[in-house]
């Protein structure tokens, strides 16, 4: 056994590049939407030291590690490579390597680990019934993604009177807007479960940073393993399908930042990083081969299983071309 763990050490090591742990510290998405000026910095993640989770990367053999190759050419047909960006795309204005799965998994990521392997979800808010659907979806399928258990956590409602720090008015939507901040370190980091991976808070309301930014999508702080996600502005000129896609990709692709996935390059892929709304709903709901077996690898998932589960979701929630995608990998990577 010793003997096969050292294998799949060198192996790695071997095929890595220099490469720091690096967790996106900054992201942002801008969007243009109704009268309101182009944006910046909407998706944050400023917090990061060193990570709180750790553990040794799951074992596995080196035939397992061969499936997993093979299983990653097999699905590579299916995705488009990164093509040049154009001016307001995120990979014009951010400069970025990516991160193939060798360079992760040589990297000491973040991993789940027996203890600390539940991802929670915090519905925070007084949610419509369409919200409340996308909410019930999005946990179903981050739990097929990553193949962790998901908790929704009982609805929580913010506590009024929020203090003046923590709210104002956007000037333009005249909507309240709640500190991004303030829910990271005053609702969730004290309610942060032993056993959570992480803890995801979804809410209705729409959020800032501070006074310099104007809105912002969402803010993580790897460090405490605690985020938050406005659906405020996942619905803008979208049906249903679309919302829900848009709110899938946000959930997964944080959840992956979570356990140090970088924004990928290589591939046009739901860990690529997203400038503005347009560049999200061109993106897929899945990721691609690189960040595929990063998931397989780090949760010990079997790719065709993965497909599987996640096709049958498709079917189930009526997505059919994304069913007819992941029925078509299931198949690819069967063929094996
Ligand atoms: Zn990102
Ligand atoms: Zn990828």
């Amino acid at each position: 056994m010793k003997q096969l763990r050292f294998i799949f050490i060198f192996l790695f090591l071997t095929l890595s590049f220099a490469c720091e742990n690096k967790i996106i510290i900054n992201e942002s998405e801008n969007k243009i939407v109704n009268n309101e000026p182009k944006e910046e910095n909407k998706l944050q993640t400023p917090i990061n030291s060193q990570p709180s989770v750790s553990s040794q990367p799951p074992f596995k053999t080196s035939e397992d590690l061969n499936n997993l190759i093979k299983a990653m050419k097999a699905v590579e047909p299916f995705f488009k490579p990164m093509s040049e960006p154009t001016a307001d795309e995120w990979l014009a204005n951010f400069k970025e390597d990516g991160q193939t799965f060798e360079q992760y998994a040589g990297g000491n990521p973040i991993l789940p680990t027996p203890e600390r392997k539940t991802l929670y979800i915090q519905p925070l808010g007084a949610f419509d019934s369409k919200q409340q659907k996308i909410i019930e979806l999005t946990v179903e399928y981050m739990q097929k993604f990553f193949d962790l258990p998901v908790k929704r956590l009982p609805q929580k409602k913010f506590e009024e009177p929020l203090s003046p720090d923590n709210y104002r008015t956007n000037q333009f939507t005249k909507k309240r807007q709640i500190r991004a901040g303030f829910v990271l370190e005053e609702i969730l980091q004290p309610n942060l479960p032993k056993d959570a991976a992480a803890l995801i808070a979804f809410t209705n309301e729409d959020l800032f940073l501070d006074k310099n930014v104007r809105f912002v999508f969402g803010q993580a702080s790897l460090k405490d393993r605690v985020a938050v996600w406005s659906l405020f502005r996942l619905d803008d000129y979208a049906d249903f399908e679309k919302f829900l896609k848009r709110t899938l990709k946000v959930a997964v692709h944080e959840t992956g930042h979570m356990f140090s996935f970088a924004h990928c390059t290589k591939y046009e892929c739901v860990m690529s990083g997203t400038n503005h709304l347009g560049e999200t709903d061109r993106h897929p709901i899945d990721v691609c081969p690189e960040c595929m077996a990063k998931i397989s690898w780090m949760s010990e998932y079997e790719p065709k299983k993965r497909y599987e589960n996640l096709a049958e979701f498709c079917r189930t929630h009526n997505l059919k071309k994304d069913y007819v995608e992941f029925s078509r990998k299931a198949f690819a990577v069967g063929k094996n």
